[in-house]
């Protein structure tokens, strides 16, 4: 695993869920989710927003335009 650098006075912690997402954790509120993308390539944290494309729904990031399906993680467990 490589070792996050994070500056910890403005962040309390940083929490990465599977798949995809990064979320600020300050005691028992959790803030996010946020770009991965942005986050490991810029150490930026942009807000990803939830869009619907028609029954499915999805996360997509505003700054580098990525967006996150979760059917994509999920379709090849097998
Ligand atoms: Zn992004």
């Amino acid at each position: 695993m490589k070792e996050l650098k994070v500056e910890t006075s403005t962040i309390k912690s940083v929490r990465f869920e599977k798949p995809y997402f990064y979320w600020q954790v300050e005691g028992d509120t959790k803030d996010g989710p946020f770009c991965q993308k942005c986050f490991e390539y810029e150490g930026k944290f942009s807000r990803l927003t939830v869009c619907h494309d028609g029954n499915d729904g999805y996360w997509h990031c505003g700054v580098c335009e990525e967006t996150y399906r979760p059917k994509d993680h999920t379709s090849n467990a097998s």
